[in-house]
């Protein structure tokens, strides 16, 4: 390809939203442009990375004799409300109405355009197992659509869902994609780690997510420094936290704590460590049609994870009460307790059951209790609530934990039968008995992937491809088109390599030196070829983007040296 004739709109101001230095780059490089919030085109250079990925992944995907499909973005809502997701799915879902009032929504995930290809098609245990996927465009109405790629409306995901006749063949074809994910993200250069996730909207159990160690990660991975535990925050576990400070010896009785709200001010003011209180969270909790007020106790120094929170309540999301909710209820803030307490829903985070000389507030206005233990709840009322913090114990091997960013970049389930049972997606088992199927569903994030090489690596000038993903692998800089030599040999050096079918552009543009270097330093070649003035003396330049360094090279040797670099 020839710069004069690509289509690489690269310009020197990023948008004003782009925090991100993929947002930035990609924009600024004439990867792609934006139509709207979280709405973007991909330019001939993004298309050209955005198809790498995609290859890769579809290769990966075709080895494991899982099979290509293309199903539609519109949705009939019917099928949606089948599966009791049309109202569960909140905001994110877009629903609309075609002329003759008939309801759609556009496909966010396809869990139930699936289900509906194989029911009643699939007739027998003897057809099984099956896995359809597809590569194709999602949307979802995302709250805040930002970072450009790494969070639109619209995006490509590789979407891939199994069909089996037990759980155990589910479970095979889960550790199957779990293999798979780590070949393609390790074929990308990635730096990433398979987590233990919370299952989300998607809903089944076990799930695992592919993180991307990246500084501006929106997710918080937990890692162990010792053994191979990672999980996301939302679904870590950690050892039970134990204290050396001793705990307060007292018997169950009431204290006056006038005007202490805060675990901070009664803890201080009873001289008791806030490892020894209890810390009430109140929320609101939205269910599909009622919402209602929820407390969550946790320790005084731990903190509310609020996806375990979510989890433990059944909710579709939860948000902060007002005073004036908590009031009216029967709760009096900042002195709510789970003894005696009866007028809300309320749940206790596990690590507390059992144990003793506790201090918690009291349902009564300036009042707190001290010496109480947690020996009389139904076992229904504990729940995982607390967030794990740096510093705590793994759970496996019991070393320190730590806590880092990353992006999220595939998501595999095990969906159990949750969608053929509401669906009545049904076979004849080994036995001729009728049964629901046993699925599980795997994504990739293929549009998101394009930003996340970018966040993985960059410098200050601009992208830095690696080879699996560069839209050119080399670019050929005349430094002087009007130089006819240099015009001469560039064109040569060209053409060869073109011929041995290298990806090559070659910067042919009437502009300076300065400005084509530039470019280059923004979009980000593994590669350049600089020919310029030296090629007088039969000498040229070898730059290596990564390191910006380099290499004089003799113009008789420059073919072997590149086909060395790029093959
Ligand atoms: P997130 O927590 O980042 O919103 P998710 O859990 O909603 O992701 P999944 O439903 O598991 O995502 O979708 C599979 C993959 O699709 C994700 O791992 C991610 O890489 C990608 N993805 C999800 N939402 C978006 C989005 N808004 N823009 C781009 N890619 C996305
Ligand atoms: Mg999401």
């Amino acid at each position: 390809m020839r710069f004069s004739k690509l289509y690489a709109p690269t310009t020197k101001e990023a948008p004003k939203d782009a925090t991100l230095p993929s947002h930035q780059f990609l924009v600024r490089g004439g990867f792609i442009s934006q139509v709207g919030s979280g709405l973007y085109n991909f330019l001939p250079m993004g298309k050209i990375v955005f198809d790498k990925i995609k290859n890769i992944v579809k290769e990966e995907m075709d080895a494991t004799g899982a099979q290509e499909i293309q199903m539609g973005v519109v949705t009939p809502a019917e099928l949606w409300k089948q599966s009791g997701r049309y109202n569960a799915f909140g905001k994110e879902l877009c629903r609309l109405k075609d002329r003759k009032e008939n309801e759609f929504v556009l496909g966010p995930t396809h869990e139930e355009v699936v289900v509906d290809i194989v029911r009643n098609r699939i007739n027998s245990y003897k057809q099984l197992p099956l896995h359809l996927y597809q590569i194709t465009t999602k949307f979802r109405d995302e709250a805040r659509p930002r970072f450009g790629l790494l969070r639109g409306r619209e995006f490509t995901m590789k979407d891939g869902y199994s069909f089996h006749e037990d759980e155990t063949c589910m479970k095979k074809e889960f550790a199957l994609m779990e293999e798979t994910y780590t070949k393609i993200f390790t074929r990308l250069g990635l730096d990433f780690r398979a987590v233990d996730a919370d299952s989300g909207a998607i809903g089944g159990s076990g799930s695992k997510e592919f993180m991307v160690l990246a500084q501006n990660g929106e997710d918080d991975i937990v890692v162990c420094q010792k053994c191979s535990y990672a999980a996301n925050i939302e679904a870590a576990k950690r050892a039970k936290k134990v204290t050396t400070i001793e705990a307060p010896q007292a018997d169950l009785s009431k204290f006056k704590t006038p005007d202490m709200k805060t675990i901070e001010d009664v803890c201080n003011f009873l001289h008791v460590d806030s490892f020894y209180s209890i810390k009430a969270v109140v929320k609101k909790a939205i269910y599909i049609d009622s919402e209602e007020i929820v407390v969550f106790f946790v320790r005084g120094s731990d903190e509310l994870q609020e996806v375990k929170a979510i989890n433990a309540c059944g909710a579709i999301d939860l948000i902060d009460a007002e005073l004036e909710e908590i009031q009216k209820v029967g709760l009096h803030a900042g002195f709510i307790g789970p003894v005696g307490l009866e007028c809300v829903k309320f749940y206790i985070d596990f690590e507390l059951k059992e144990e003793k000389n506790l201090v918690c507030g009291a349902n009564e206005e300036d009042f707190h209790f001290v010496g109480v233990s947690m020996f009389n709840f139904k076992e229904e009322r504990y729940a995982d609530l607390s967030a794990v913090k740096a510093g705590d114990k793994c759970v496996c091997c019991g070393e320190e934990l730590y806590v880092t960013k990353g992006i999220e970049v595939g998501h595999i389930f095990q969906l159990g039968q949750k969608y053929a049972k509401a669906m009545s997606a049904t076979f004849l088992d080994k036995n001729g008995k009728s049964q629901p199927f046993y699925m599980g569903c795997y994504g990739v994030g293929v549009s998101r992937l394009v930003a996340v090489m970018i966040e993985a690596s960059h410098d200050e000038r601009g992208c830095m491809w690696n080879k699996q993903t560069a839209p050119y692998l080399l670019d050929i800089i005349i430094s002087n088109p009007k130089d006819e030599a240099q015009s001469i040999y560039a064109l040569s050096i060209y053409e060869a390599l073109k011929k041995e079918k290298f990806e090559v552009l070659l910067d042919d543009r009437p502009e300076r030196f300065g400005f084509k270097i530039k470019d280059y330093e923004l979009i980000g070649f593994p590669y350049a070829l600089i020919v310029g003035k030296e090629l007088e003396e039969g000498l040229v330049e070898i730059v290596e983007r990564k390191t910006l360094e380099k290499t004089v090279v003799k113009k008789e040797e420059v073919l072997d040296v590149l086909r060395n670099l790029l093959a």
